[in-house]
């Protein structure tokens, strides 16, 4: 087992990776920027190493950085965390050429399931279901208006390099293909630097539903059921659940094995997410992320297991702890992810948290890194905590995620918690019948 982890990451995900290390007595390394010397996840470290000035590019992004803070402080693992450099190949690769082990998944694997034109064909070979579009990517406008007419519209059109909901436009009708295509290339090129797009049938009325997937490496993996992320903003998720209300035990267990097979046959290492949009009772794969995903925590909680621990197992060469048959969910969780943004523009809102006070009791878990009297920095993502509640079941999940709502104190800047309030009062929440739609529709109605 490895002694020593450099968390290459900052605020509730660092900690969170702390927490798995220190229950498995690893040594943790926290790196940060200056504007994060007095983050909790500096202080909750057993080390620390500053690796630059604010600006990510310059520090959590910055691979000779890290590199170096790794072999200052001698540990022997890197675990990436979500975002920043999670999801990039080479970062995995340079680690493993300086003999450190990358807490995550191949070069390989990160490689191919982040140019989402050769994720889908992957898929689709491995007989993953997929959204019906265009044969790989699609370079000129000729060919997009043909796509289109192929398929039928509405489509969507999206970046290959695409993330973090960016460079995806919809033409409703063939008049709309022009000002999509273009737009959908300008926006990847300047977000991702690659301008290579693909379309897509766009779906009206799906729920994004995403199988966790665990594979050993040597050809043996796992699935730990679904988590429904349909309520999103700006194709961004706000508020998760596991089980979906509308996944049964046996679609579950087809479409995971499905996704634990497929990643079984490309011997994939530790922990996956394979995405789907799920409509009319057909799964169609959009994406798969090879990391740790924010929204974890539902299935730690329906499932009983610890996600991150699993990952270091895994990367230190040591077996799946669970067979398939072992990993049976009980009852239901929610998360909410919480960030200082101000309503209803959701304007980040960083500054001086000056009260906070966590929620607590039976089946609530805060996760979060801001505590009174800290200043949120402006450099970074808003996310300041995720409220995660588990029940026996739905409704008992929905009535202690409103119990501790009520909880919750943060001062000194706004945040997205009044959000949540609100949205448990509507009934589409309440039933769980909602689509992908749903959430940004409500948000227009609410005025
Ligand atoms: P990103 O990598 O930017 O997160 P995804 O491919 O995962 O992009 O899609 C993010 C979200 O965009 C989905 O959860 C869904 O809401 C919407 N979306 C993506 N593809 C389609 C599609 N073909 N039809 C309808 N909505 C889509």
């Amino acid at each position: 087992m490895f002694e020593k982890i450099l968390i290459a990451n900052r605020g509730e995900i660092a900690l969170r990776i702390q927490r798995a290390c220190r229950e498995m007595g690893i040594k943790t390394v926290a790196v940060h920027s200056t504007a994060d010397s007095d983050a909790m996840h500096v202080r909750m470290a057993d080390e620390s190493v500053c690796i630059g000035p604010p600006s990510s590019t310059d520090s959590y992004l910055s691979i000779p950085s890290i590199i170096s803070a790794c072999e200052i402080s001698g540990a022997d693992a890197i675990h990436p965390g979500y975002g920043f450099l999670s999801e990039n190949a080479n970062f995995s690769q340079i680690i493993e050429d300086h003999g450190l082990t990358f807490i995550g998944p191949s070069a390989e694997h990160i490689n191919v399931m982040g140019d989402k034109i050769a994720a889908k064909e992957t898929m689709k070979a491995l007989g993953v279901p997929c959204v019906p579009g265009s044969d790989g990517g699609v370079t000129d406008l000729a060919e997009a208006r043909r796509v289109g007419e192929e398929i039928g519209y509405p489509v969507i059109v999206k970046a290959a390099a695409g993330g973090g909901g960016r460079g995806m436009k919809v033409a409703r009708d063939a008049s709309e293909m022009d000002v999509a295509f273009q737009s959908a290339r300008s926006e990847a090129k300047a977000a991702f630097g690659d301008d290579a797009v693909y379309i897509e049938k766009y779906l009206e009325k799906p729920r994004h539903i995403e199988v966790q997937v665990f594979g050993d490496g040597k050809g043996k993996a796992v699935h730990l059921g679904e988590r429904d992320c349909s309520l999103q903003r700006r194709h961004q998720k706000v508020f998760e659940e596991a089980p979906s209300p509308v996944i049964d035990a046996e679609t579950r267990a087809r479409i995971g094995k499905t996704c634990a097979d497929a990643v079984a046959r490309i011997n994939y290492i530790g922990a996956g997410t394979i995405e789907f949009l799920f409509e009319n009772g057909e799964f169609y794969f959009i994406e798969m992320n090879t990391r740790l995903q924010v929204e974890h925590p539902v299935t730690e909680a329906i499932f009983g297991v610890d996600l991150v621990r699993e990952q270091i197992r895994v990367a230190a060469g040591l077996p799946l702890s669970w067979t398939q048959d072992e990993l049976v969910p009980q009852g239901h969780a929610i998360e909410c992810r919480i960030n200082a943004e101000a309503l209803p523009s959701f304007r980040p809102s960083p500054g001086k948290v000056t009260m906070f006070h966590a929620p607590g009791g039976l089946g609530v878990r805060m996760d979060s890194a801001i505590y009174a009297g800290y200043s949120i920095p402006p450099y970074y993502d808003s996310l300041i905590g995720k409220l995660i509640v588990h029940g026996r079941d739905r409704q008992e999940a929905l009535a202690r995620l409103s119990r501790a709502l009520d909880e919750v104190v943060v001062e000194g800047v706004d945040t997205t918690l009044p959000l949540f309030a609100a949205l448990l009062e509507a009934e589409a929440v309440q039933t769980g019948n909602y689509t992908i739609h749903w959430l940004e529709n409500w948000l227009d109605s609410q005025g």
